[in-house]
């Protein structure tokens, strides 16, 4: 290389004596004795050698004498600061140093010239040419080196945003190529198919016209000899500064003429995700500061990496998980459309068991009403008892049936609305009192507060009837004796005439509570909490569980008008008595419709 050949000296004189003289007092010097007759002569070795020390010049020489060639060679670029010593026998050194100001030139000696002074001199300047060169190369590597770390940065914050793997490593080569000047490299991962011992090129760049090697290209990774197949194994870089006498290289067809190759791993913490390698065709061609540069952008590359794996994964992950919820939805919609279809049939049996149970209800009651007053059951006690069984029994299957009848009218959306101002006070007092008996015989205490002040509602009477009807003996029904029901009723607007205003009535009991699973359920079809088994009927008797449709049927009344019903309890404990509480809400005026 240019800056590691030796300097030269270069001596310019018409005497072939005097060079040789000059050139034997140098020959202890490590330096390139250069040997001109004529400044023109001199002028043409100055042209090719760019590495001179200094030049020795005779000043009379026939032609272009020492001084003038001096000045031209000041004028040179290469020569332009190269120091000159003058030898002469004539001039003084007065003469010589008028024209040093004219030249440039830095030294004199008279001839005869002693050998010892002349290396002495010579030695100065090849001392102060060789502190120069080695300044100029530290000064050369630290601009290489601000070079370099300038790209890692700019590549760094490039590909470590790209997230399309084929993209990122092409750019990631090509800045390899731009910036480094390494045309022939590539990026090698290990391969899930077709045999996972293969190391497959992701992407490379081996000869710009043909490449000789395509992406897909394998090497297997046990290969004994193959600089990527040995970095694959031990994880750890590797460089050849000459393949020719490297025992892992392996010479690949195309690349023949490859005379150096660095393979450095691409790993994120412990695992090593692929080998990017570089190739030259120069020997020597990785410099210690270029290597460092690429193992930072290694590491970049080995970060974006792992970015884009994340990002794949998440991405399937999203899209597995899209799958599902596709699946999921189209399996829930079926599940939905049985449920409504049984729904549908558990209605269609509702009104076709409510249409037929009514009318024989309708003569057994008629007929057992007659029964119960005629004379000779009338003056007969246990005549009577039987026949007022039966009379009760067809009215509480009168209210199971009218209740199932509630309910079909609920889900067709039939219910219809006979609205007048009714007076929620005097409608829970007429409750209280039909419900009086069985409140007494479970020795329960039932209070009703601030009823009175509260405004007047738009309602079907007969319909919020059956909702607090439900309430109150539900409340009865879930409490044991001796507990406590307490009716309350607020206004929610402060001004009762105002649109919008409506009614909070709460049913509050001291009895057994709701366990929270179930205080939406309950309002279901159906639904009852408790052992089926151990139904007991009876409207009022402690947990004797009706046939589910109370609660229902509440809650399609009150919706019906508008309004809102749900229950807060604490749980559900029959030790502790934990309580529920029923609240409805209803507007005072119905929209107009
Ligand atoms: P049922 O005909 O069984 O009373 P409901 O629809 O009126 O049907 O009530 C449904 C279920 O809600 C009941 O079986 C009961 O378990 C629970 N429930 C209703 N009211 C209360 C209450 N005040 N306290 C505790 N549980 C209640």
């Amino acid at each position: 290389m240019a800056t590691s050949s030796k300097p030269g000296v270069l001596i310019v004189d018409d005497q072939p004596t005097h060079r040789r003289l000059a050139a034997r007092a140098l020959s202890t010097l490590d330096v390139n004795i250069l040997e001109a007759r004529t400044g023109e002569e001199a002028l043409a070795i100055a042209r090719q050698e760019h590495e001179l020390c200094v030049a020795l010049l005779d000043v009379h020489m026939p032609g272009m004498n020492g001084y003038n060639l001096a000045s031209e060679l000041q004028q040179r670029t290469n020569t332009a600061a190269l120091p000159v010593i003058f030898i002469s026998a004539t001039e003084s050194e007065a003469a010589h140093r008028q024209q040093a100001d004219k030249t440039g030139a830095v030294d004199f000696l008279s001839k005869p010239v002693s050998p010892h002074i002349l290396l002495s001199k010579v030695r100065v300047f090849l001392e102060l040419f060789l502190q120069r060169r080695q300044l100029q190369a530290a000064y050369d590597a630290l601009q290489r080196q601000t070079e370099r770390l300038e790209t890692t940065a700019k590549v760094s914050h490039q590909i470590t945003s790209i997230l399309d793997l084929d993209q990122l490593l092409l750019e990631f080569l090509s800045l390899v190529e731009k910036r480094f000047g390494y045309n022939h490299s590539g990026i090698w991962m290990q391969s899930d198919v077709p045999r996972a011992d293969d190391i497959v090129l992701r992407a490379g760049k081996y000869g710009t016209h043909q490449p000789v090697l395509e992406p897909g290209s394998t090497i297997p990774v046990n290969a004994a000899r193959s600089i990527i197949a040995h970095v694959f194994r031990t994880g750890k870089a590797y460089l050849s500064s000459d393949t020719r006498i490297d025992p892992v290289y392996l010479i690949s067809e195309g690349l023949e003429e490859i005379r150096a190759e660095l393979a450095l791993p691409l790993r994120f913490g412990h695992s090593l995700l692929g080998v990017l390698d570089i190739q030259s065709e120069q020997t020597d061609a990785f410099s210690p500061g270029d290597m460092t540069a690429l193992s930072t952008l290694a590491d970049q590359v080995a970060v974006a990496l792992r970015n884009v794996r994340l990002y794949d994964e998440v991405h399937r992950l999203n899209e597995d998980l899209e799958a599902q919820v596709t699946q999921r939805t189209a399996e829930l919609e079926k599940a939905y459309q049985q449920l409504e279809l049984l729904d549908r049939s558990k209605s269609d049996f509702i009104t076709v068991v409510s249409h037929e149970l009514r009318t024989p209800l309708t003569l057994i009651n008629g007929f057992s009403q007659m029964l119960s007053d005629d004379e000779v059951v009338v003056s007969d006690a246990l005549r009577k008892q039987l026949v007022d069984g039966i009379v009760a029994g067809a009215q509480r299957m009168g209210g199971i049936v009218d209740s199932m009848l509630d309910v079909v009218r609920i889900d067709s959306r039939t219910l219809r609305l006979d609205t007048e101002p009714v007076n929620l006070h005097e409608l829970l007092t007429t409750l209280s009192v039909r419900l009086a008996p069985a409140i007494q015989q479970r020795h329960h205490k039932l209070t009703i507060e601030a009823l009175a002040d509260l405004p007047q509602i738009e309602a079907d009477s007969a319909e919020i009837g059956k909702v607090f009807g439900e309430l109150l003996s539900n409340a009865i029904k879930y409490t044991p004796d001796g507990g406590e029901v307490t009716v309350h009723g607020s206004c929610l607007t402060p001004s009762p005439d105002t649109e919008d205003s409506y009614v909070e009535i709460v049913v509050q009991d001291t009895g057994i509570g709701i366990g929270p699973d179930h205080l939406e359920l309950i309002f279901a079809k159906f639904y009852r909490t408790g052992d089926v088994s151990l139904h007991s009927s009876g409207r009022t008797k402690f947990k004797a569980g009706g046939p589910g449709l109370g609660l229902t049927v509440a809650r399609g009344i009150v919706e019906a008008h508008g309004g809102h019903i749900w229950v807060e309890s604490p749980g559900h404990d029959e030790q502790k008595l934990p309580g529920s509480k029923f609240h409805v809400i209803l507007p005072v005026k119905q929209p107009v419709l």
